[in-house]
């Protein structure tokens, strides 16, 4: 793995080419914006530590996205794309250094019509619901980085996330309506992707292209309250938030369920409020319908320990913080020893296989699951928590829950094909072949790249 400066090229003069565009040369600041969150993962740690890039550009709008793709084009030199840096997979490290192409300069929402958001790809997720809330519409889907996170950085470099609950995964027909996308051909060009067409640059790690611009459907808004229930086992936890996730009356935009004793070990917002050692569910509800969700709480013996209705005063994070990949930066904040993996538990028959998984590993993996719905049925994805020792254990860990039927997404890889997907995926390989001719777009991500057969 490249690791080096490479000083074959003189970067200032390079930086020259780019006339009135914005460029960083300055090392420390290339440095910090060569990272993502890889180190998450104590593998990926070991493996990208020594990886930088060599200059940042930094575009504020498509046309000076298209003029860096051609002076990149021509010089052959690398560009990965970054959004905010957030992702935890090492998605955004430039393994072959080259260009940092920093979108967060095109930050403008165009226009929200009919629920329908066109929106520059740099804009941070929590400023885009910001300004089409008080139009009355919300996002549907937001990663648990919401407050830091960009959509461009979200569709290419993630999956789902709050909202899956009633929204599914990203990639579903119906989430991203269309999408401009700047190619790295020598003359690069601005495709318009609408419908199905989008599909080869949603989770793509912008190896293929680069999201200028986006459609994607809103929600109408709800007044939501952040809610924390506890239990006193795991199962219970694990059968309310099944319960809650089926009861479609009952409007909710989050189902987290975390095991005992990981709430009180980690999450110190709540140490005052959860009982120690409770496992719990952490939901986001519709404010209206606090009613009905308290009588479902009390079917099913939970105790509902913490309640926050918007506008309330309160030091805590909002509980989204506390779900999705946030669970194990919790964790991590306290004890460095914690990792993740991430499982499907798959339809019909998700509650027992979650159950099983939790007796069978225990506290050596605390169990954390979200709900989902995918393709109209309810599931759950897992991102539990490990109690790290070894990579080869890690592995060992994954591998049995696989073949137990529940499908693993390493997030301990910067390989595509490696974390999820386990296969090529033949339109994702054919849209780069067409727009990045020279693989210059973040080089040594896309596996089907380098194992295409030659000619
Ligand atoms: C604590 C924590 C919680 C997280 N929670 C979630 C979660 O709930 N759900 C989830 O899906 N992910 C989650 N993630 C991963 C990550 O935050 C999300 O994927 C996030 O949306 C990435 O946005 P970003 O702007 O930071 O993108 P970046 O990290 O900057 O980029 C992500 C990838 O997309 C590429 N890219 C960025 N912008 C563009 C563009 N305009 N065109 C083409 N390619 C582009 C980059 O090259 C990179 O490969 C989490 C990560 C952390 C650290």
């Amino acid at each position: 793995m490249t690791a080096a400066p490479r000083p074959d090229r003189d970067w200032t003069a390079f930086a020259a080419l780019f006339g009135d565009i914005p460029t960083i040369t300055e090392p420390a600041l290339v440095k910090q914006k060569s990272r993502d969150f890889y180190w998450y993962s104590p593998v990926l740690k070991a493996q990208m530590n020594k990886v930088f890039g060599d200059i940042v550009v930094c575009p504020r709008s498509e046309a000076e996205v298209v003029e860096a793709l051609r002076i990149c084009a021509r010089e052959r030199v690398p560009v990965t794309v970054r959004g905010a840096g957030t992702g935890n997979y090492g998605q955004a490290m430039p393994l072959e250094g080259g260009v940092i192409l920093e979108l967060t300069g095109l930050d403008r929402l165009l226009s929200l019509e009919n629920g329908i958001a066109r929106v520059e790809a740099g804009k941070k997720l929590c400023d885009l619901e910001d300004e089409c809330l008080p139009k009355g519409w919300e996002l549907r889907l937001f990663p648990s980085t919401r407050r830091t996170a960009t959509i461009g950085g979200f569709i290419a470099g993630g999956s789902t996330g709050i909202g899956a609950v009633n929204y599914g995964l990203m990639r579903d027909r119906g989430n991203v309506l269309s999408a401009r996308v700047a190619t790295m051909e020598a003359e690069p060009r601005v495709l318009c992707l609408t419908g199905d067409e989008v599909w080869p640059v949603i989770h793509a790690y912008g190896c293929n292209g680069v999201i200028t611009q986006v459609e994607v459907a809103m929600a109408p808004a709800w007044r939501w309250a952040d809610c924390v229930v506890a239990f006193d086992d795991p199962k219970t936890a694990v059968r309310f938030g099944h319960a809650l996730t089926a009861s479609d009356a009952i409007v909710k935009r989050v189902v987290t369920m975390v095991a005992g004793p990981v709430p009180t070990q980690y999450f110190k917002a709540f140490k005052d409020v959860i009982p120690d050692g409770a496992s719990v569910v952490m939901t986001m509800i519709a404010e209206g319908l606090l009613g009905p969700f308290g009588d479902l709480v009390r079917e099913h013996g939970g105790a509902l320990c913490y309640v926050r209705r918007p506008g309330e005063p309160g030091d805590a994070p909002p509980v989204y913080e506390f779900g999705w990949n946030h669970t194990t930066l919790q964790a991590l904040k306290v004890d460095k020893t914690i990792t993740y993996i991430q499982t499907l538990f798959p339809a019909p028959d998700h509650v027992a296989r979650i159950e099983a998984a939790i007796d069978r590993y225990g506290d050596e993996v605390p169990m954390h699951v979200e709900f989902v719905r995918i393709g109209g049925q309810i599931a759950a994805f897992g991102l539990q928590l490990v109690r790290y020792t070894t990579e080869a254990r890690l592995n060992a860990i994954m591998g049995e829950l696989e073949a137990a039927g529940n499908p693993g997404f390493n997030p301990h890889t910067y390989v595509l094909e490696d974390g999820g997907m386990k296969q090529i995926d033949a339109l994702q390989l054919a849209f780069k072949r067409r727009h990045d001719p020279q693989g210059l777009l973040n080089p040594g991500k896309m596996r089907a790249w380098w194992e295409q057969p030659a000619g």
